[in-house]
Parts: C-alpha cells; sequence; structure tokens
C-alpha cells in the first residue's frame, strides 16, 4: 500500500517518485526529458515561460516540436514592458500557439497599490516581496493549482539561490507537483547558441543590454562584465533577489 498523501498535495506515481529521487534524470539531454514529461503529464504539463529571458523560448520551441498541443502560460502582472507583449505575438504568429495569460487579484493589487503606491517595490525588500507576492507568486499558485507538472527554464549558474537545482524535482512550495528543469546543466554560451542556430524569437530588450528582462520598474541594462543578475532589483543584494516563483514561497523571497 502507498504511502498516504496530505490533503493538499497530488500523488504522483510512485515509479516518477522513485527515479525523482534517484535523480535519474541527471545526465539525460533537454529534449528527452521534456519527450519524457509530455508523455507522463501532457495535457496536465505546462511551460513557465516570462518571454523575458532565452531560455523559457528555447523550451518552448522543444516542447512544440515535439507536441504542437504543448501548454505555455505567462505570467502578466499589468508592470511588464512592451517589447515583451510584442515578443508574445511574434510567437503566437510563428508557432500559432495560444499562451495562457495569467493576471493577479485585481482586488489585491488594487488594495496594495491603495495602501502603499504603485512604486512600493523600491521603499524595502519587504514592499518588493509583496509586490512579487501578488503580482506573482498568488497567480502562479492560482495557475499550478491546475496542473500535475510545470517546465521552467531556470539554470544553475543564474544566480547563488539557483546552484543545486535539479533537473526534476518535486515542488512541494506548490502543492507537490512535478518541476522539471530540462536546461539545469546548461550555460549562457549553450543558450545563445541553439537560440542562434534554431532562430529562436527573443526579447528585443537583450540587445539593449538586458540579459534578463522581468517587469520595467524593476529591470535595467548591466555593462560588459557584470553579473547576468545585476539588472534585477540592483538595489537588492544577490541573496534576496528571488521573487517566489522558484523558491518556497513562504520565505516571501521571490524567480521569473
Ligand atoms: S518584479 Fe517589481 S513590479 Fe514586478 S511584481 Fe516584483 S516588485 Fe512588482
Amino acid at each position: 500500500m502507498s504511502a498516504p498523501q496530505p490533503a493538499d498535495e497530488k500523488a504522483i506515481d510512485s515509479s516518477i517518485l522513485r527515479d525523482i529521487e534517484e535523480d535519474r534524470f541527471a545526465s539525460w539531454e533537454p529534449e528527452k526529458i521534456l519527450t519524457w514529461a509530455l508523455k507522463n503529464f501532457h495535457p496536465r504539463l505546462a511551460l513557465s515561460c516570462s518571454f523575458g529571458a532565452p531560455e523559457g523560448l528555447i523550451l518552448l520551441d522543444m516542447m512544440h516540436r515535439i507536441e504542437p498541443g504543448s501548454r505555455v502560460f505567462v505570467l502578466d502582472t499589468g508592470r511588464i514592458p512592451q517589447a515583451t507583449y510584442d515578443l508574445m505575438d511574434r510567437v503566437r504568429d510563428r508557432y500559432g500557439k495560444n499562451l495562457e495569460v495569467v493576471f493577479p487579484r485585481a482586488e489585491s493589487v488594487e488594495g496594495m497599490v491603495l495602501a502603499d503606491g504603485l512604486n512600493l517595490f523600491y521603499e524595502s525588500i519587504e514592499k518588493r516581496q509583496l509586490c512579487c507576492r501578488v503580482r506573482k507568486v498568488e497567480p502562479l499558485r492560482r495557475y499550478l493549482s491546475g496542473v500535475d507538472a510545470w517546465v521552467s527554464g531556470l539554470r544553475r549558474d543564474q544566480n547563488v539561490t539557483r546552484s543545486d537545482t535539479a533537473k526534476v524535482e518535486i515542488d512541494l512550495a506548490h502543492g507537490g507537483i512535478v518541476k522539471i528543469n530540462p536546461l539545469a546543466d546548461w550555460s549562457s554560451e549553450d543558450v545563445w547558441h541553439y537560440v542562434r542556430e534554431n532562430n529562436v524569437p527573443t526579447n528585443r530588450l537583450h540587445e539593449a543590454g538586458y540579459p534578463s528582462v522581468g517587469c520595467e520598474p524593476c529591470s535595467r541594462a548591466i555593462e560588459p562584465g557584470d553579473d547576468p543578475r545585476a539588472g534585477r532589483w540592483w538595489w537588492e543584494n544577490a541573496e534576496t533577489k528571488e521573487c517566489g516563483i522558484h523558491v518556497g514561497e513562504e520565505s516571501g523571497g521571490s524567480g521569473i
């Protein structure tokens, strides 16, 4: 008899759980992991793509080749730049894909702005994390409650907070669903090589010096040689630079 699952956690097939525990996926290439994931979870599997970094678009490209009906969602915080919306439209045209756009709860945004103003994130780490929780973390949790597994473009060398990312793991912060990070061991060079070889569409702000593009007020260009995450929440130190998406949400930390 299998071990009982907590009421709010998903039951995962025992053979998949064993494979994750034994880290069977550690040496698998991204396409092999995605083929496995689509076979086991589609259509209750979705890719999280921010349209602000090439990794999500690479995964979209790979997943679309394997399964044209593969699902992609994006969190629209209400503060993302026009370049990101333009890229979403390019991707819709190129791949003929419907994007699942997830918005924050209007009443939560209205309450936060009423209490703390529109640009609260510059005032303190706590207020920045509150904004990320309202605009990213809660919408993500709501969306993920409807799937059994999700795919992210996390890479280990992106930040100190991501250095132990596994290729397939259990996401305890989101009800124990499966989280798949096929590019965990890719370098930045691997990423841009794939983009060039496959003509993958990317955000035009990269050409203006943005290594990654998040919300407009919290992203900026960096100088050559700067840490790639230096353009995000640049007024904070590296240890706090997560939005709560890729860490235990209760930490209020906060990763797209
Ligand atoms: S990145 Fe900035 S604007 Fe976007 S949700 Fe977080 S604090 Fe708010």
